[in-house]
C-alpha cells in the first residue's frame, strides 16, 4: 500500500515538479525579488535568482523537447500520467513567462523596453503550445502583470502603461490563435472544393467515356492502358446505375409517400447488406444510424431484413419494435415494408421503406415495380459493359493481328509480336524461343522486358539461352502442343521454365504459348507478370492466335533463311556454292583494291580422284570429298572464302595475304589432306592434293586472271608430279626450262 502511495508521489513529482518549480519562480518574481536595482547595485541574492531562473528555463525547454507521452494504456491507468503531456507544455509557459518578466523587471518593470520579448512569447504559446499551455502562460502573464502594476504607485504612469501591455498581450495571443485559424480553415475549403470539383470532373469525363468510346473507332481514342479502360468502363456504368437508382428511389419516396427510402445491395458472398442509396424527408435523417449509412459496419441478415432474404417475398410490419430493423437510427418506430430485388431466382438486395401509416397493397405494389425498375436499369448495364468490353477487346485484337501482318523478318516479327502482346495485356517480361527438333535443343531468340519487368529476371540471362529438351515447362509446352500453366498462374515456383539455371523472380501470372504452325510446335510464346489473375481466360484464348501467328511468321522466315543457306552452299560439302564464292571473290578484291592491300587464291585439286571413284565407288568419292572440305575450311580464317569450286576441285581466297603466307597455307592444306585416312569397304586409303597459287596483285588484277593464273600454276603441280603446291610465280620461272625441253 505504501509503496503504491510512494509510486503515487513519485509520479506526481516528476510530472508536475518541473512546472511546480516554474511557477514558484514566477511567484518570486510576483513579490518584487527583482527589481532595476539588480543590474545597477549587483548583490547575491537577485544575481543567484537570475541564474536560478536562466537554468529553470533551460531545463524546461530541454525536458519538452526530449518528452515522449506515456502511451495511452498508461494514460488511462494514472492519474498523474495521464497529466503528463499537459503538464510538460505547462512547465515550459511557466519557465519562459518567468523569464520573460525577469528580464522585464530588471530592465525598469512596467516601463521596460524589453515588453515586445513577452509578446512573442505569448504569440509562440498559443500558436504551438496545446491548450493547457497556452492557457497557463495567458494566466501566468495576467497575474504577473497585475502584480508588477500593485507594486507600483497607483496613477496614470502605472494605469496607461499597464493598460496598453494588456492590450498588447491580447493582440498577440488573439492575433496569433485567429491567423492560425484562418490559415487552416482556408487550406481546408481550398482542399474541399478542389476535392468536389476533381470528383465532378471524373464522374462526367466516366459518363461521357461511355458516350465517346461507342461513337468513335479505337483509333480515333486516346491511348489508355487495359486497366484504365476497364476502370473507365466499370466507372461509366456505376455513374449510370447510381443516377437511374436515385430518380427511381425518389419517386418511390413521393409517390407512396414515405418518409424514407432505402435501397440494400447484397455483398458478393450473400453474407451481409450495404446501404446503396437513401432518400428521406426525415429530419436529420434520422431513420439510419450513421454507422448503416457510411458503410463503417455491414447490415446483418437479422430483423425484418433477415425474413425478406430468408422468404424472398415483400414484408409489411405496420408498427416496428426496437431492434427489427438493423440499420434503423434514433427513430425505430412507425410502419415499414419490404420489397426484394429478384434477379431470377437470386435475391440482389432489398428496397425498403418507412413511414407512420401502415402500407398496403397499392404501395407494395408501387414498391414491387420500383425495383422491377432498379434491377432492369442494372442488368443492362452489366449487359453494356460486357458488350463494350468484349468491342474493346477485339479492337485491340485485330489491331494486333494487323501489327503482325507487317513484319516480314524473324526479327520483326518476334519484335511485332511483343508488342501486340502488349495490346492485350500488361505483361513485365516476354521471350521468344525455337526449338531445334534436330539436335533436341531450344533457343531463346528475343527477349522483352517491359519498365515493370526488371528485377523479375535480367535480360542477359535470357537472352540466347541454350538449353535442352528436359522437363521445364517450355519442353513439355512444345511436346505437349498446349500452353502451360494450366490456369496462367505460377502455381509450383520450382518448375523451371526454362533450363534450370534461369528463374522468374516474383513473377505471379505465367503463360508459357506453343507456337503452332500447323502440326508442328516450332517454339514457345513466355509471357511472365508480377501481379496475379494476369492472363484469364480470354486472354489466353487471344494470345493464343497471336501465337499461332507468329509461329507461321516464324516459320516462314526460317524457310527463307534456309532456302538463302541452299542457294549460296554446297549440298555436298556445306562450303559456299560456285556462283556465291564469285560474288564474294569479286567483293573482297575490291576491298583488297580500295585499300592497297593483297589477297592470294588457291586453286585445290584431289590427285587421281577419278581412280577413287573407279575403285572404292562414287559414295566413297563423296566422303573423301566432304573429308578434304572439312580440312579446307578448318585450314583457314573467318575472313577467307572456302568453297567448292567444281567437282574435286577447291578454291580458297585468303584476304591481307601474300606469297609467303598463302603458300604456307596451301603446304598445311595439302599435308592434312595426304594424312587424312579414308576407311571403306574396300579397306582404308589415302589420297593427295595439288595446289595451284595466284597472289593479287603481282600475279593479276582481276578476278579472271588470277583463276587462269591459279589454274596455270595447279597445271604445273599435276605436270611435275601432283602432290605439290606451285605458285604462278614459280611456274613462270620454269616455263622456259619446260617450252625448251
Ligand atoms: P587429276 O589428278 O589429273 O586431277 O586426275 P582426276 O582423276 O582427278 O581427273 P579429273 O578431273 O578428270 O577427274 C575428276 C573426277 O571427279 C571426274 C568425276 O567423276 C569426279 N567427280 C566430280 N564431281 C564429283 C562428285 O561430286 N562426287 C564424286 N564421287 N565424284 C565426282
Ligand atoms: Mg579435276
Ligand atoms: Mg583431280
Amino acid at each position: 500500500m505504501s509503496s503504491t502511495r510512494a509510486r503515487q508521489a513519485r509520479r506526481a513529482w516528476h510530472v508536475c515538479g518541473g512546472a511546480a518549480a516554474a511557477a514558484m519562480a514566477c511567484a518570486v518574481i510576483a513579490a518584487g525579488a527583482l527589481g532595476p536595482s539588480a543590474l545597477v547595485k549587483p548583490s547575491l541574492a537577485p544575481a543567484l535568482l537570475l541564474a536560478g531562473i536562466t537554468v529553470l528555463t533551460c531545463a524546461a525547454i530541454a525536458r519538452r523537447m526530449r518528452f515522449q507521452p506515456p502511451s495511452a494504456r498508461s494514460q488511462r491507468v494514472s492519474f498523474w500520467l495521464s497529466l503528463a503531456p499537459a503538464m510538460a507544455d505547462i512547465e515550459v509557459a511557466f519557465a519562459l513567462i518567468g523569464a520573460s518578466y525577469a528580464v522585464i523587471a530588471v530592465s525598469g518593470a512596467l516601463d521596460s523596453p524589453l515588453y515586445p520579448l513577452l509578446y512573442g512569447v505569448i504569440a509562440f504559446s498559443v500558436t504551438f503550445q496545446s491548450r493547457p499551455g497556452a492557457w497557463a502562460c495567458l494566466g501566468a502573464t495576467l497575474i504577473l502583470e497585475l502584480a508588477f502594476f500593485l507594486r507600483q504607485p497607483f496613477g496614470m504612469d502605472s494605469v496607461v502603461p499597464m493598460l496598453l501591455h494588456l492590450g498588447f498581450i491580447a493582440g498577440a495571443a488573439s492575433a496569433h490563435a485567429l491567423f492560425l485559424r484562418g490559415m487552416v480553415a482556408r487550406h481546408y475549403w481550398r482542399g474541399k472544393r478542389r476535392l468536389r470539383r476533381e470528383i465532378e470532373a471524373q464522374r462526367r469525363s466516366a459518363r461521357d467515356y461511355r458516350l465517346i468510346s461507342a461513337a468513335l473507332g479505337a483509333e480515333s481514342r486516346p491511348q489508355r492502358s487495359r486497366a484504365e479502360e476497364e476502370h473507365m468502363l466499370a466507372a461509366g456504368g456505376i455513374q449510370t446505375i447510381n443516377a437511374s437508382v436515385y430518380y427511381t428511389l425518389s419517386l418511390l419516396q413521393r409517390l407512396l409517400p414515405a418518409r424514407t427510402c432505402v435501397l440494400l445491395w447484397l455483398d458478393p458472398r450473400g453474407e451481409a447488406l450495404a446501404i446503396k442509396e437513401v432518400i428521406t424527408a426525415a429530419p436529420d435523417g434520422e431513420d439510419i444510424s450513421i454507422e448503416a449509412v457510411t458503410g463503417a459496419s455491414a447490415i446483418p441478415l437479422q430483423g425484418v431484413l433477415g425474413a425478406v432474404v430468408h422468404d424472398r417475398a415483400p414484408l409489411l410490419i405496420p408498427r416496428t419494435k426496437p431492434g427489427q430493423v438493423p440499420y434503423c437510427g434514433s427513430r425505430p418506430e412507425g410502419s415499414f415494408a419490404g420489397v426484394p430485388v429478384m434477379a431470377g431466382a437470386h435475391l440482389r438486395g432489398i428496397v425498403c421503406a418507412h413511414r407512420d401509416d401502415p402500407f398496403g397493397d397499392r404501395e407494395l405494389a408501387l414498391m414491387t415495380g420500383a425495383t422491377e425498375q432498379i434491377l432492369r436499369c442494372v442488368q443492362s448495364e452489366q449487359l453494356l459493359l460486357a458488350v463494350e468490353r468484349a468491342k474493346y477487346e477485339h479492337e485491340r485484337f485485330y489491331h494486333a493481328s494487323a501489327m503482325l501482318c507487317q513484319a516480314l523478318t524473324v526479327e520483326e516479327v518476334m519484335e511485332t509480336a511483343f508488342d501486340a502482346a502488349r495490346q492485350i495485356v500488361d505483361y513485365d517480361v516476354a521471350a521468344i524461343s525455337i526449338y531445334d527438333p534436330e539436335r533436341r535443343r531450344h533457343q531463346v531468340k528475343s527477349v522483352r522486358i517491359a519498365p515493370g519487368g526488371d528485377g523479375l529476371v535480367a535480360h542477359d540471362e535470357l537472352a540466347d539461352l541454350k538449353f535442352r529438351d528436359d522437363t521445364g515447362l517450355v519442353s513439355m509446352v512444345v511436346k505437349n502442343k498446349h500452353y502451360l500453366p494450366s490456369g496462367g498462374e505460377m502455381r509450383d515456383v520450382t518448375t523451371p521454365v526454362y533450363g534450370r539455371k534461369v528463374k522468374l523472380k516474383g513473377a505471379e501470372s505465367l503463360l508459357v504459348l506453343p507456337l503452332l504452325s500447323g502440326e508442328t510446335a516450332v517454339g514457345t510464346f513466355m509471357l511472365a507478370a508480377r501481379r496475379r489473375h494476369r492472363f484469364g481466360k480470354d486472354v489466353r484464348e487471344m494470345l493464343g492466335v497471336i501465337a499461332s501467328q507468329v509461329a507461321v511468321s516464324i516459320q516462314n522466315g526460317l524457310m527463307y533463311e534456309q532456302m538463302k543457306t541452299m542457294a549460296t552452299t554446297d549440298g555436298l560439302t556445306g562450303l559456299t556454292n560456285h556462283r556465291t564464292f564469285q560474288e564474294r571473290f569479286a567483293e573482297l578484291l575490291d576491298r583488297a583494291e580500295r585499300h592497297g592491300r593483297q589477297a592470294a587464291m588457291l586453286l585445290c585439286d584431289v590427285d587421281h580422284f577419278k581412280k577413287v571413284n573407279d575403285t572404292y565407288g562414287h559414295p566413297v568419292g563423296d566422303q573423301v570429298l566432304r573429308q578434304v572440305a572439312r580440312v579446307v575450311r578448318s585450314a583457314v580464317r573467318k575472313v577467307d572464302i572456302p568453297a567448292r569450286y567444281g567437282g574435286e576441285e577447291f578454291a580458297v581466297v585468303l584476304e591481307e595475304t601474300g606469297l609467303d603466307g598463302a603458300m604456307r597455307l596451301a603446304e598445311r592444306i595439302r599435308s592434312d589432306v595426304g594424312a587424312m585416312v579414308i576407311e571403306s569397304d574396300k579397306g582404308s586409303f589415302q589420297v593427295t592434293m595439288s595446289i595451284g597459287i595466284a597472289t593479287f596483285p603481282d600475279d593479276g588484277s582481276n578476278r579472271a586472271t588470277l583463276i587462269e593464273h591459279a589454274d596455270q600454276a595447279l597445271y604445273n603441280a599435276k605436270e611435275s608430279g601432283r602432290n605439290r603446291c606451285v605458285s604462278y610465280r614459280r611456274h613462270l620461272a620454269e616455263k622456259p626450262v619446260r617450252q625448251a625441253s
